[in-house]
Protein backbone atom coordinates (compact mmCIF):
# COMPACT_ATOMS: atom_id res chain seq x y z
CA UNK A 1 0.00 0.00 0.00
CA UNK A 2 1.12 3.70 -0.79
CA UNK A 3 1.95 5.40 2.53
CA UNK A 4 1.84 9.11 3.03
CA UNK A 5 5.15 9.90 3.84
CA UNK A 6 5.87 12.09 7.14
CA UNK A 7 9.79 10.65 7.50
CA UNK A 8 12.49 13.26 7.57
CA UNK A 9 13.03 13.05 3.77
CA UNK A 10 12.12 11.51 0.99
CA UNK A 11 8.73 13.61 1.37
CA UNK A 12 5.37 12.49 -0.83
CA UNK A 13 5.77 14.44 -3.69
CA UNK A 14 2.37 16.75 -5.13
CA UNK A 15 1.14 14.83 -8.32
CA UNK A 16 1.58 18.17 -10.52
CA UNK A 17 5.25 18.09 -9.37
CA UNK A 18 5.49 14.38 -9.94
CA UNK A 19 3.78 14.58 -13.61
CA UNK A 20 6.57 17.65 -14.18
CA UNK A 21 9.22 14.76 -14.10
CA UNK A 22 7.68 13.33 -16.71
CA UNK A 23 8.83 16.18 -19.35
CA UNK A 24 10.20 15.16 -22.15
CA UNK A 25 14.07 15.62 -22.89
CA UNK A 26 15.69 18.29 -24.14
CA UNK A 27 19.32 18.69 -25.08
CA UNK A 28 21.44 19.75 -22.32
CA UNK A 29 23.25 21.65 -24.94
CA UNK A 30 20.49 23.48 -25.85
CA UNK A 31 19.37 26.98 -25.67
CA UNK A 32 16.09 25.87 -23.65
CA UNK A 33 18.65 24.19 -21.21
CA UNK A 34 20.32 27.18 -20.53
CA UNK A 35 16.46 28.75 -19.86
CA UNK A 36 15.37 26.64 -17.53
CA UNK A 37 18.73 26.25 -15.53
CA UNK A 38 18.98 30.03 -15.20
CA UNK A 39 15.34 30.11 -14.27
CA UNK A 40 15.93 27.37 -11.44
CA UNK A 41 18.80 29.41 -10.59
CA UNK A 42 16.91 32.68 -10.25
CA UNK A 43 14.21 31.52 -8.27
CA UNK A 44 16.64 29.55 -6.02
CA UNK A 45 18.11 32.70 -5.03
CA UNK A 46 14.85 34.40 -3.99
CA UNK A 47 14.07 31.50 -1.85
CA UNK A 48 18.12 31.78 -0.02
CA UNK A 49 17.33 35.30 -0.07
CA UNK A 50 21.27 35.50 -1.96
CA UNK A 51 22.96 37.39 -4.50
CA UNK A 52 25.81 34.29 -5.01
CA UNK A 53 26.16 32.08 -7.41
CA UNK A 54 23.68 29.04 -7.41
CA UNK A 55 25.09 25.56 -8.29
CA UNK A 56 22.95 22.64 -9.33
CA UNK A 57 24.34 19.30 -8.72
CA UNK A 58 22.74 15.61 -10.21
CA UNK A 59 23.32 13.89 -6.67
CA UNK A 60 21.65 14.17 -3.72
CA UNK A 61 23.15 16.75 -1.26
CA UNK A 62 26.03 14.77 0.27
CA UNK A 63 27.73 15.53 -3.05
CA UNK A 64 27.85 19.15 -2.76
CA UNK A 65 28.94 18.54 1.24
CA UNK A 66 31.83 16.35 0.03
CA UNK A 67 32.55 19.01 -2.93
CA UNK A 68 32.38 21.97 -0.33
CA UNK A 69 34.85 20.61 1.98
CA UNK A 70 37.16 19.19 -0.34
CA UNK A 71 37.15 22.14 -3.10
CA UNK A 72 37.01 25.07 -0.41
CA UNK A 73 39.64 24.25 2.56
CA UNK A 74 42.66 25.42 2.12
CA UNK A 75 44.03 24.99 5.39
CA UNK A 76 41.95 22.88 8.50
CA UNK A 77 38.56 22.58 8.42
CA UNK A 78 36.38 23.00 11.89
CA UNK A 79 33.48 20.84 11.43
CA UNK A 80 30.58 20.86 13.82
CA UNK A 81 27.80 17.88 14.85
CA UNK A 82 25.15 17.68 16.27
CA UNK A 83 24.08 14.23 15.16
CA UNK A 84 24.80 12.01 12.34
CA UNK A 85 24.62 14.54 9.97
CA UNK A 86 27.49 16.74 10.99
CA UNK A 87 29.64 13.31 11.83
CA UNK A 88 29.21 12.42 8.26
CA UNK A 89 30.85 15.76 7.22
CA UNK A 90 34.11 14.63 9.06
CA UNK A 91 33.63 11.79 7.58
CA UNK A 92 33.96 12.90 4.49
CA UNK A 93 36.74 15.07 5.09
CA UNK A 94 38.74 12.34 6.58
CA UNK A 95 38.08 10.69 3.11
CA UNK A 96 39.17 13.21 1.34
CA UNK A 97 42.26 14.05 3.24
CA UNK A 98 41.26 17.19 4.11
CA UNK A 99 42.66 18.40 7.48
CA UNK A 100 39.58 19.02 9.75
CA UNK A 101 38.74 18.62 13.78
CA UNK A 102 34.72 17.83 14.65
CA UNK A 103 33.65 19.41 17.74
CA UNK A 104 30.64 17.31 19.23
CA UNK A 105 28.23 18.48 21.42
CA UNK A 106 25.98 15.89 22.97
CA UNK A 107 22.96 13.92 21.67
CA UNK A 108 19.91 17.08 21.69
CA UNK A 109 22.07 19.73 22.21
CA UNK A 110 23.17 22.56 19.42
CA UNK A 111 26.08 24.09 18.54
CA UNK A 112 26.95 26.98 20.68
CA UNK A 113 28.14 30.31 19.71
CA UNK A 114 30.90 30.29 22.41
CA UNK A 115 32.19 26.54 21.05
CA UNK A 116 32.44 28.25 17.33
CA UNK A 117 33.89 31.00 18.75
CA UNK A 118 36.44 29.28 20.97
CA UNK A 119 37.31 27.32 17.50
CA UNK A 120 37.65 30.10 15.21
CA UNK A 121 39.71 31.60 18.25
CA UNK A 122 42.74 29.36 17.32
CA UNK A 123 43.38 30.75 14.21
CA UNK A 124 43.90 27.20 12.96
CA UNK A 125 40.83 27.06 10.62
CA UNK A 126 39.86 28.76 7.31
CA UNK A 127 36.39 26.76 6.35
CA UNK A 128 33.80 25.87 9.07
CA UNK A 129 30.77 23.58 8.89
CA UNK A 130 27.58 23.96 10.47
CA UNK A 131 24.53 22.00 10.29
CA UNK A 132 21.76 24.19 10.38
CA UNK A 133 19.04 21.67 10.87
CA UNK A 134 19.98 18.28 12.37
CA UNK A 135 17.55 15.57 11.05
CA UNK A 136 18.64 12.84 13.59
CA UNK A 137 17.98 14.99 16.61
CA UNK A 138 15.73 17.36 15.36
CA UNK A 139 17.77 19.80 16.60
CA UNK A 140 17.79 23.61 14.78
CA UNK A 141 20.84 25.17 15.57
CA UNK A 142 20.90 28.73 16.69
CA UNK A 143 22.22 30.43 12.90
CA UNK A 144 22.03 33.68 13.37
CA UNK A 145 23.96 33.64 16.39
CA UNK A 146 26.67 31.53 15.20
CA UNK A 147 26.61 33.71 11.97
CA UNK A 148 27.86 37.15 14.11
CA UNK A 149 30.96 34.97 16.01
CA UNK A 150 31.77 33.61 12.19
CA UNK A 151 31.48 37.59 11.15
CA UNK A 152 34.38 37.78 13.09
CA UNK A 153 36.71 35.76 11.43
CA UNK A 154 36.32 37.30 7.39
CA UNK A 155 38.93 34.52 6.19
CA UNK A 156 36.60 31.49 7.29
CA UNK A 157 34.50 30.53 4.42
CA UNK A 158 31.12 29.71 6.17
CA UNK A 159 29.66 26.10 4.93
CA UNK A 160 25.49 25.60 6.05
CA UNK A 161 23.75 22.30 5.73
CA UNK A 162 20.28 23.05 5.24
CA UNK A 163 19.44 19.45 3.41
CA UNK A 164 16.20 19.42 6.05
CA UNK A 165 15.06 22.98 6.58
CA UNK A 166 15.66 25.58 3.53
CA UNK A 167 12.55 25.97 1.90
CA UNK A 168 10.76 25.17 5.32
CA UNK A 169 12.35 27.69 7.17
CA UNK A 170 13.84 31.41 6.18
CA UNK A 171 17.63 31.13 5.97
CA UNK A 172 18.87 34.55 4.45
CA UNK A 173 22.10 33.61 3.06
CA UNK A 174 23.71 36.87 3.01
CA UNK A 175 22.66 38.45 5.67
CA UNK A 176 24.46 35.26 7.62
CA UNK A 177 27.39 35.75 5.64
CA UNK A 178 26.69 32.11 4.50
CA UNK A 179 29.56 31.01 1.68
CA UNK A 180 27.99 27.91 1.04
CA UNK A 181 24.61 26.76 1.96
CA UNK A 182 23.74 23.26 0.86
CA UNK A 183 19.91 21.69 0.02
CA UNK A 184 19.05 18.81 -1.54
CA UNK A 185 15.51 18.19 -3.29
CA UNK A 186 14.15 15.32 -1.66
CA UNK A 187 13.27 17.49 2.00
CA UNK A 188 11.42 20.76 2.38
CA UNK A 189 11.55 21.52 -1.43
CA UNK A 190 9.32 18.62 -2.49
CA UNK A 191 10.62 16.60 -4.95
CA UNK A 192 12.29 13.37 -5.31
CA UNK A 193 15.70 12.70 -4.47
CA UNK A 194 18.29 13.34 -6.84
CA UNK A 195 19.03 16.69 -7.14
CA UNK A 196 21.61 18.65 -4.76
CA UNK A 197 21.82 22.57 -5.15
CA UNK A 198 24.08 25.48 -3.52
CA UNK A 199 24.94 29.14 -3.27
CA UNK A 200 28.37 29.80 -4.09
CA UNK A 201 30.34 33.04 -2.68
CA UNK A 202 32.73 35.00 -4.50
CA UNK A 203 35.02 34.27 -1.43
CA UNK A 204 34.29 30.71 -1.49
CA UNK A 205 35.39 30.63 -5.43
CA UNK A 206 38.72 32.87 -4.08
CA UNK A 207 39.51 29.68 -2.12
CA UNK A 208 38.67 27.30 -3.63
CA UNK A 209 40.96 28.54 -6.95
CA UNK A 210 43.88 28.42 -4.31
CA UNK A 211 43.14 24.49 -3.29
CA UNK A 212 44.51 21.88 -5.55
CA UNK A 213 43.12 18.44 -6.26
CA UNK A 214 39.57 18.96 -5.80
CA UNK A 215 38.68 16.37 -7.62
CA UNK A 216 36.14 16.79 -10.52
CA UNK A 217 32.79 15.99 -10.59
CA UNK A 218 31.87 17.49 -7.12
CA UNK A 219 34.23 20.40 -8.24
CA UNK A 220 32.78 23.76 -6.90
CA UNK A 221 34.96 25.87 -9.59
CA UNK A 222 34.42 23.41 -12.28
CA UNK A 223 30.71 23.59 -11.87
CA UNK A 224 31.06 27.41 -11.25
CA UNK A 225 33.32 28.28 -14.05
CA UNK A 226 31.50 26.27 -16.55
CA UNK A 227 28.13 27.57 -16.10
CA UNK A 228 30.03 30.84 -16.28
CA UNK A 229 30.87 30.10 -19.67
CA UNK A 230 28.37 28.04 -21.08
CA UNK A 231 24.71 30.36 -20.01
CA UNK A 232 23.91 27.67 -17.51
CA UNK A 233 25.07 24.86 -18.37
CA UNK A 234 26.35 21.82 -16.67
CA UNK A 235 29.80 20.15 -17.40
CA UNK A 236 27.93 16.87 -17.42
CA UNK A 237 24.85 15.62 -17.94
CA UNK A 238 21.92 16.80 -15.30
CA UNK A 239 18.75 15.69 -14.38
CA UNK A 240 16.86 17.74 -16.38
CA UNK A 241 13.88 15.90 -15.39
CA UNK A 242 14.67 17.57 -11.61
CA UNK A 243 14.91 21.16 -13.43
CA UNK A 244 11.45 20.45 -14.94
CA UNK A 245 9.88 19.84 -11.49
CA UNK A 246 12.22 22.19 -9.73
CA UNK A 247 11.50 25.11 -11.39
CA UNK A 248 7.93 24.31 -11.25
CA UNK A 249 8.24 24.17 -7.72
CA UNK A 250 10.08 27.34 -6.84
CA UNK A 251 6.91 28.77 -9.08
CA UNK A 252 4.59 27.43 -6.47
CA UNK A 253 6.57 28.35 -3.58
CA UNK A 254 7.70 31.61 -4.28
CA UNK A 255 3.31 31.95 -4.81
CA UNK A 256 2.65 30.80 -1.85
CA UNK A 257 4.63 33.36 -0.33
CA UNK A 258 7.92 32.59 1.73
CA UNK A 259 6.70 34.06 4.80
CA UNK A 260 3.45 32.18 4.58
CA UNK A 261 5.13 29.03 3.91
CA UNK A 262 7.61 29.37 6.47
CA UNK A 263 4.57 30.40 8.83
CA UNK A 264 2.73 27.02 8.02
CA UNK A 265 6.03 25.38 8.95
CA UNK A 266 6.16 26.60 12.08
CA UNK A 267 2.13 26.48 12.66
CA UNK A 268 2.74 22.25 12.14
CA UNK A 269 5.86 22.31 14.28
CA UNK A 270 4.05 23.48 16.72
CA UNK A 271 1.59 21.46 17.09
CA UNK A 272 3.25 18.38 17.01
CA UNK A 273 5.41 19.62 19.68
CA UNK A 274 2.47 20.42 22.04
CA UNK A 275 1.30 16.75 21.08
CA UNK A 276 4.81 15.24 22.40
CA UNK A 277 4.93 16.97 25.25
CA UNK A 278 1.81 15.83 26.24
CA UNK A 279 2.04 12.05 25.43
CA UNK A 280 5.80 12.09 25.00
CA UNK A 281 8.93 14.43 25.69
CA UNK A 282 10.65 16.65 22.98
CA UNK A 283 14.20 15.11 22.42
CA UNK A 284 16.15 18.78 21.80
CA UNK A 285 14.70 21.66 24.57
CA UNK A 286 11.71 23.02 22.48
CA UNK A 287 13.75 26.70 21.92
CA UNK A 288 16.49 24.42 19.74
CA UNK A 289 13.29 22.48 18.55
CA UNK A 290 13.46 22.20 14.13
CA UNK A 291 10.49 23.74 12.84
CA UNK A 292 10.61 20.98 10.12
CA UNK A 293 10.35 17.56 11.90
CA UNK A 294 9.90 16.65 15.67
CA UNK A 295 12.13 14.19 17.16
CA UNK A 296 10.38 12.48 20.32
CA UNK A 297 11.77 10.75 22.83
CA UNK A 298 9.70 7.23 23.62
CA UNK A 299 9.00 7.58 27.23
CA UNK A 300 6.83 5.08 26.84
CA UNK A 301 8.96 2.93 25.37
CA UNK A 302 6.08 1.85 22.81
CA UNK A 303 7.26 -0.49 19.79
CA UNK A 304 7.66 2.09 17.07
CA UNK A 305 8.01 -0.77 14.87
CA UNK A 306 4.59 -2.02 15.78
CA UNK A 307 3.39 1.45 15.71
CA UNK A 308 4.83 2.20 12.07
CA UNK A 309 3.66 -1.14 11.02
CA UNK A 310 -0.15 0.15 12.27
CA UNK A 311 0.35 3.13 10.55
CA UNK A 312 1.50 1.56 7.42
CA UNK A 313 -1.93 -0.41 7.44
CA UNK A 314 -3.71 2.80 7.47
CA UNK A 315 -1.68 4.54 4.92
CA UNK A 316 0.70 6.04 6.97
CA UNK A 317 4.35 6.46 7.43
CA UNK A 318 6.48 7.97 10.31
CA UNK A 319 10.37 7.19 10.90
CA UNK A 320 11.87 5.64 13.69
CA UNK A 321 15.28 7.37 15.24
CA UNK A 322 18.30 7.56 13.69
CA UNK A 323 21.24 5.60 14.66
CA UNK A 324 21.90 5.15 18.23
CA UNK A 325 18.65 6.85 19.04
CA UNK A 326 16.52 4.04 16.99
CA UNK A 327 13.93 2.60 19.48
CA UNK A 328 14.86 5.82 22.16
CA UNK A 329 12.98 8.21 19.94
CA UNK A 330 10.72 8.71 16.66
CA UNK A 331 10.51 11.22 14.12
CA UNK A 332 7.34 12.96 12.70
CA UNK A 333 8.64 15.36 9.34
CA UNK A 334 6.94 18.31 8.51
CA UNK A 335 8.05 19.69 5.77
CA UNK A 336 7.42 20.57 2.00
CA UNK A 337 3.97 20.72 1.04
CA UNK A 338 2.25 18.62 3.87
CA UNK A 339 -0.68 20.54 5.63
CA UNK A 340 -1.62 20.89 9.21
CA UNK A 341 -4.78 19.05 8.69
CA UNK A 342 -2.58 16.53 7.48
CA UNK A 343 -0.85 16.53 10.77
CA UNK A 344 -4.13 16.60 12.90
CA UNK A 345 -5.43 13.27 10.87
CA UNK A 346 -1.56 11.71 11.79
CA UNK A 347 -1.47 12.25 15.14
CA UNK A 348 -5.58 11.53 15.59
CA UNK A 349 -4.72 7.89 14.47
CA UNK A 350 -1.58 7.71 16.21
CA UNK A 351 -3.50 8.32 19.10
CA UNK A 352 -6.29 5.76 18.36
CA UNK A 353 -3.37 3.36 18.37
CA UNK A 354 -2.01 3.81 21.27
CA UNK A 355 -5.23 3.43 23.07
CA UNK A 356 -5.59 -0.38 21.37
C1 LIG B 1 19.19 14.16 4.50
C2 LIG B 1 20.29 14.97 5.06
C3 LIG B 1 21.58 14.95 4.51
C4 LIG B 1 21.95 14.04 3.41
O1 LIG B 1 21.35 14.48 2.25
P1 LIG B 1 21.22 13.50 0.99
O2 LIG B 1 20.42 14.36 0.05
O3 LIG B 1 20.52 12.29 1.46
O4 LIG B 1 22.58 13.25 0.52
C5 LIG B 1 22.52 15.79 5.04
N1 LIG B 1 22.24 16.62 6.06
C6 LIG B 1 21.02 16.65 6.62
C7 LIG B 1 20.78 17.57 7.75
C8 LIG B 1 20.01 15.84 6.13
O5 LIG B 1 18.80 15.87 6.68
Amino acid sequence: MLKKLFIPGPVTVSEDVLEKMGTQMIGHRSKDASVLQRSVSDKMRQLMYTKNEILLSTSSGSGLMEGAIRSCTQKRAAVFSVGAFGDRWFKMAKANGVPADKFSSEMGQPTTPEMVEAALSTGKYDLITITHNETSTGVMNPVAEIAEVIKRYPDVIFCLDTVSSLAGTKIPVDELGVDICIASTQKCLGLPPGLAVCSFSQKALDAARKVENRGLYFDLVELYDYIQKKDYQYPSTPSISHMYALDYQLTKILDEGLDKRFARHLEMAKYVREWAAENFALLPEEKYASNTLTTIKNTKEISIKDLNGKLGEKGYAISNGYGDLKDKTFRIAHMADTTLDEIKELLTIIDEIMKE
